[in-house]
């Protein structure tokens, strides 16, 4: 990779279809942003005649910057950092409403879905990899085509893994059922450590056809059975 590519990645730059102008995307966690944010954002857009776009990863793409405004752009966001590095990694964390927001709510998925996304989101990985979490067993989330996903039930968290889309589909699979959020959060770590332990380039439903649904309950709940 060249030194200018390298700038522009550590600009949070996406080169666009005419291969002249760029979009950058603030990270907005679990897709809430202040007032503030919104001002801000539209201000950089309005400055720089850029359009905004809304990305099914709960994010606000500012299109259409030149090169040479990246710099200034990032600074009058005012410490919002980019979404995503490039390359292979944790690239989103889809967070649903939850308890916080709807009344049908099971579980706090804002709440949990912000400690997953202080603890993983943008890690580097073999391959790309997208969480979500969902307060009930209507999924608004999509845990249902994330790679590792959780959904509230009236019990705890059911963790699924293996679902993606794109052009090969896969639905997700129960792993372990009726999780506090603290064990959750540990079953994920763990299934995180053994994705990068496999150093494979591929994504992480593959990784379940291949081992199977047993084994993967057994690392993610620990050779002691706990989760
Ligand atoms: S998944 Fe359930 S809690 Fe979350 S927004 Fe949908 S209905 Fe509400």
């Amino acid at each position: 990779m060249d030194q200018i590519k390298r700038d522009k990645i550590a600009k949070g730059a996406i080169i666009q279809r005419d291969r002249l102008s760029y979009a950058i995307v603030p990270h907005l966690p679990a897709g809430l942003a202040t007032p503030q944010q919104l001002e801000q954002i539209a201000a950089v857009a309005r400055q720089f005649g850029a359009q905004l776009k809304l990305s099914s990863a709960q994010r606000i793409a500012i299109i259409g910057l030149r090169e040479e405004d990246l710099d200034t752009a990032w600074a009058a966001l005012g410490g919002m950092r980019p979404a995503r590095p490039f390359g292979p990694c944790v690239r989103s964390i889809k967070i649903c409403p939850g308890t916080d927001f709807c009344k049908r709510g099971q579980q706090d998925s804002v709440a949990l879905g912000l400690k997953l996304d202080e603890q993983f989101q943008a890690k580097e990985l073999p391959w790309k990899l997208k969480m979500a979490v969902s307060g009930c067993m209507n999924d608004c989330g999509e845990v249902c085509i994330k790679d590792i996903g959780l959904l509230g039930t009236t019990q705890g968290w059911h963790l699924q893994v293996g679902g993606n889309g794109g052009s090969a589909p896969r639905l997700s699979h129960r792993l372990l059922e009726n999780l506090t959020s603290a064990e959750a959060l540990r079953a994920t770590d763990r299934l995180i450590t053994w994705f990068i332990a496999q150093q494979r380039k591929c994504r992480f439903g593959k990784l379940v056809e291949e081992v199977g649904l047993e084994k993967l309950r057994q690392i993610a709940a620990n050779s002691a059975g706990n989760p």
